[in-house]
């Protein structure tokens, strides 16, 4: 069997109970997939921070460039002042390991009246995340004035809607053969602002346009004000949805809570030669510590990061597993009004493997 390593990023706060769920779940899964692990486990975070005076020490990096094809981030904490020298280490990975896309799926169980099931794939690179920004004082005497670059490269562009137009032929096959829903064309939405911001959503639109005539999917596009009414009046509508990085951020967010719960949503930020499985949620410090996290956003996360690895088999399978305890529903953690604990969400998809 293949061995892989992952770097496990546990983080703050829940990450810490939820992190190891996803390194069993990668343990059980079964021999017939032919995937053997092997795990290390790294620092980052606030935590980190106050210790060792890095929220993202050097080892952390290195160690996932050098040895590791995949990782499992958890959720890291930032407190409510600003303390210096502190940033986001998990903005400073994507960076690092040049994890250009964001992908979110969004998705009811079946039982579910609302059959949403759509994939946001957020541009991670570039955009006002530049962060170059200014303040100067208004040459009137007014007051001070801020400005920040927005950038759109036709390179970036290219590549996430290319990425777009994979996931929606992959999602089809997986429709096809399982025979749920084949009668659903494959759909990229491109969201934009063009009519206002002509040059640089406009490059994003006509790019991705160009990139996506290579795939068999139906492309459309919306405008994306209109898009944020079109996902809350008509989530079901949507299959693929590909959109500059600020767009794609408040859309990724808002998509997750048409589903009832943070802890159910999971996320992959994904590169050439990594991925890196992420659930959406953050630390959650009101709850942390009491083992009542919900899992199953980092377990989807685990499953996702399969499926980028091309391992889509032990992908499925995991899958299945988490859809059948909602299914079911008896076995929940209390934010899906249930009365189980972390670990007893955990064994019972795990006994489902
Ligand atoms: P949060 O996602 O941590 O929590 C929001 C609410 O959802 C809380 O009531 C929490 O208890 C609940 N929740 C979240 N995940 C859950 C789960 N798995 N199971 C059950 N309930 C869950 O967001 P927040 O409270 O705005 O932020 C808390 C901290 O997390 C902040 O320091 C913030 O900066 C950080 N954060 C980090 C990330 C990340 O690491 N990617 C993302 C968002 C927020
Ligand atoms: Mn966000």
């Amino acid at each position: 069997p293949l061995l892989q390593e992952r770097g496990l990023i546990a983080g703050d706060g829940i990450g810490r109970e939820v992190v190891p769920a996803g390194r069993r779940a990668l343990e059980a899964l079964p021999a017939s997939v032919g995937l053997k692990f092997d795990f290390v486990n790294l620092d980052a975070g606030f935590e980190t921070f106050e210790r060792t005076g890095a929220a993202l020490p050097n080892v952390t990096l290195e160690t996932l460039k050098t040895e590791c094809d995949g990782a499992l981030f958890g959720a890291v904490g930032s407190p409510t002042h600003a303390v210096k020298g502190y940033s986001s280490p998990i903005v400073a990975l994507r960076k690092k390991l040049s994890l250009y896309a964001n992908v979110r799926p969004v998705k009811t169980v079946r039982s579910n009246p609302r059959r949403i099931d759509m994939v946001i794939v957020r541009e991670n690179t570039e955009d006002l995340y530049v962060k170059e920004e200014r303040t100067f004082d208004a040459e009137d005497g007014s007051g001070k004035v801020a400005e920040a670059i927005k950038r759109i490269t036709e390179r970036a562009s290219f590549r996430i809607a290319s990425m777009a137009g994979e996931i929606a032929v992959r999602r089809h096959k997986v429709r096809q053969a399982s025979g749920a829903g084949s009668a659903r064309e494959p759909t990229v939405t491109i969201t934009h602002k063009s009519n206002v911001l002509s040059q640089t959503d406009g490059l994003f639109r006509t790019t991705a346009n160009v990139a996506l005539a290579n795939y068999p999917v139906t492309v459309e596009e919306q405008i994306v004000d209109s898009m944020v009414y079109k996902l809350f009046r008509q989530p079901e509508t949507y299959d693929v949805i590909v959109a500059p990085n600020l767009y794609g951020d408040l859309l990724s967010d808002g998509a997750a809570a048409l589903v009832g719960s943070l802890g159910l949503v999971p996320s992959a930020n994904v590169g050439d030669s990594f991925v890196m499985g992420e659930p959406c949620h953050g630390s959650a410090p009101d709850i942390m510590g009491q083992n009542i996290a919900n899992p199953v956003a980092t377990l989807r996360s685990t499953a996702l990061m399969l499926e980028f690895m091309n391992e889509e088999e032990a992908a499925a399978k995991l899958y299945t597993a988490i859809d059948a305890n909602l299914e079911e529903g008896k076995i929940l953690s209390p934010d899906l009004g249930g009365k189980a604990k972390t670990d007893e969400v955990v064994e019972d998809i795990l006994k489902r493997l």
